[in-house]
């Protein structure tokens, strides 16, 4: 951890607070959807936040998202409560369970499924978890797809010297602990969670864009100590080195919040559905892709 002086110059701004919208993904499970929305497109290099859930499902009532494609970028899922499954055209196969992560790198095409794990769907329970699109620059679209699965039990965690906070370290360094996640570009993933009166004095380069998102809790964020609640995304203006969460000392409850951030790319950006490419003839070209089977199939 870098030890600069505590310049408040360098505290970075609230740049705008956006609510979530509830919206229904894949077979129709909710999703709480800070962006893409109609007040946000993208936040480079981030092209997606879905918060799936949280939701309490009856025995049969969790669905999922069967077969899909993706190119042009990454998928991270991570989940806090309930169980999901999922396969895909590499033969890949995997169960994800409260506190995995899967970092997809879908580079020039997969076709995969994500389902509720067969006894979360016959018994129900609850549901809650993220997924983050990550966009990957124009070099990296093409490359062969990756993955990285990382078990609960080996997502690293920081903790600051009184305990009062704790950190997930998904991807980038926090409180002296690094991820074990290999990242195409600088991305911060972090997952916080600060007990009543806990500060965060987290550094985050210039050069990156960031944001945060509550889970649950409410907190206090940037130099004026702006009230985000829970649902809502807080973006941070590319004006310092440092991002300032506090949870106040008369809070009811801890406060968990996702801090995400990354180095723009700075690249046109021609979407449709699942395939984010450069220009619209790479989108044609991924449609076209996906309907003649380069992308393939899952087969078992
Ligand atoms: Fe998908």
């Amino acid at each position: 951890m870098t030890n600069k002086p505590n310049n408040k110059l360098s505290i970075r701004t609230v740049s705008g607070i956006i609510n979530s919208v509830e919206t229904l993904e894949g077979e129709g499970f909710l999703v709480h959807r800070p962006f893409p929305t109609y007040a946000l497109s993208d936040f480079d290099p981030f092209l997606l936040l879905d918060e799936m859930g949280p939701k309490d499902l009856g025995p049969g009532e969790a669905k999922g998202a069967p077969d899909h494609p993706h190119r042009g970028f990454e998928t991270v899922t991570y989940m806090l409560e309930g169980k999901m499954q999922h396969k895909d055209s590499q033969g890949h196969a995997g169960k994800l369970t409260p506190g995995d992560v899967q970092w997809m790198t879908a580079g020039a095409g997969v076709v995969h499924s994500e389902m509720p794990e067969q006894g979360f769907a016959r018994n129900g329970g609850r549901l809650h978890g993220f997924q983050l699109w990550v966009n990957l620059p124009s070099g990296d679209k093409m490359m062969r797809p990756r993955y990285q699965e990382i078990p609960a039990a080996d997502i690293p965690i920081g903790r600051n010297a009184d305990g009062s906070v704790t950190v997930k370290v998904i991807a980038g360094e926090s409180l002296g602990v690094k991820a074990v996640i290999e990242t195409r570009t600088p991305i911060i993933y972090l997952h916080f969670t600060l007990q009543p009166g806990a500060v965060v004095l987290q550094p985050v380069p210039a050069d990156y864009n960031g944001f945060a998102y509550v889970v649950s809790g409410a907190g206090k964020f940037g130099p004026d100590a702006e009230r985000v609640v829970r649902g809502q995304m807080v973006m941070f203006a590319q004006d310092g080195e440092t991002v300032t969460i506090r949870n106040s000392a008369t809070a009811t409850e801890p406060l968990s919040v996702l801090l995400i951030a990354g180095v723009p790319l700075n690249e046109p950006i021609a979407r449709y559905g699942p395939f984010v490419m450069n220009t619209r003839e790479e989108i044609h070209q991924a449609v076209e892709d996906y309907r003649n089977g380069r992308m393939g199939e899952i087969s078992f």
